[in-house]
């Protein structure tokens, strides 16, 4: 990739507006790769570059592809209704540049989520048509039988679509805990499956996207970086 303009390459970042941009180079708040630059046209190479802007270590990347730990009482979306936004707790520099939840989960679940500004990947991860299971830890208030698991795999009707939907794989967990696979995402699905085949979600958790499974160690609230290895497990 060429070099690119300091001021350009924070921009492109979410940090704000060209103007405000070159402001914080002049007031000696941007540090490239640790050293202090102080003219906004300065051309950086982009390959591995570490911004520091404010103080804070800014990886730079072209599009972002983040994997985010969703906590229970946030919604998916910016303007929100109930809850406070998941998107309150990114860095503003992901919002302002932009990004945008790859399909959304209910306010009241939890887990994996992915979010980016790439639009082709956020098109290619939601079209039903890609077949990409996410696998989803459901915790129901009574005991999952054998006929209920049967059930969702043999497939379930819905009430907006007489299309049945499928559990790709079931794994039971224990008397109360089902590991379900789906690899479409039509509204409340799992919810209403769970519900149709006679039971009830209490609790439901994304663990599994793909061949993507959440990190250990991302707990609830913290975001990562998804990089080519990663994404690869994504397709
Ligand atoms: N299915 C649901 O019912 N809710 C979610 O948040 C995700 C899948």
């Amino acid at each position: 990739a060429k070099p690119i303009s300091l001021e350009k390459i924070l921009f492109s970042q979410g940090f704000g507006t060209r103007r405000y941009c070159s402001d914080l180079v002049f007031a000696d708040l941007v540090k490239v790769n640790g050293t202090l630059v102080q003219d906004p046209d300065e051309r950086i190479a982009t390959e591995g570059l570490v911004l520091n802007v404010e103080g804070q270590n800014w990886e730079y990347h072209e599009k972002a592809y983040i994997a985010f730990h969703k906590p229970a009482n946030y919604e998916c979306s910016h303007k929100t209704t109930h809850h406070p936004s998941v998107y309150s707790l990114l860095p503003p520099p992901f919002v302002e540049r932009g990004l945008q939840c790859v399909g959304r989960l209910d306010f009241d679940t939890t887990g994996l989520l992915l979010i980016s500004d790439d639009g082709q990947f956020i098109h290619k991860m939601t079209t039903p048509k890609k077949n990409i299971g996410k696998v989803y830890e459901i915790t129901t208030p009574e005991p999952i039988t054998q006929v209920q698991i049967d059930h969702l795999l043999n497939g379930v009707v819905l009430d907006d679509d007489p299309k049945p939907c499928f559990a790709a794989a079931c794994q039971q967990l224990s008397e109360n805990r089902l590991a379900m696979t789906i690899v479409e995402g039509r509204y409340h699905q799992v919810k209403r499956m769970m519900a149709a085949v006679g039971n009830h979600v209490a609790k439901l958790h994304r663990v599994e996207i793909g061949a993507y499974v959440m990190p250990a160690d991302l707990k609830e609230g913290q975001w990562r970086w998804l990089y080519p290895e990663d994404l690869k497990q994504l397709s």
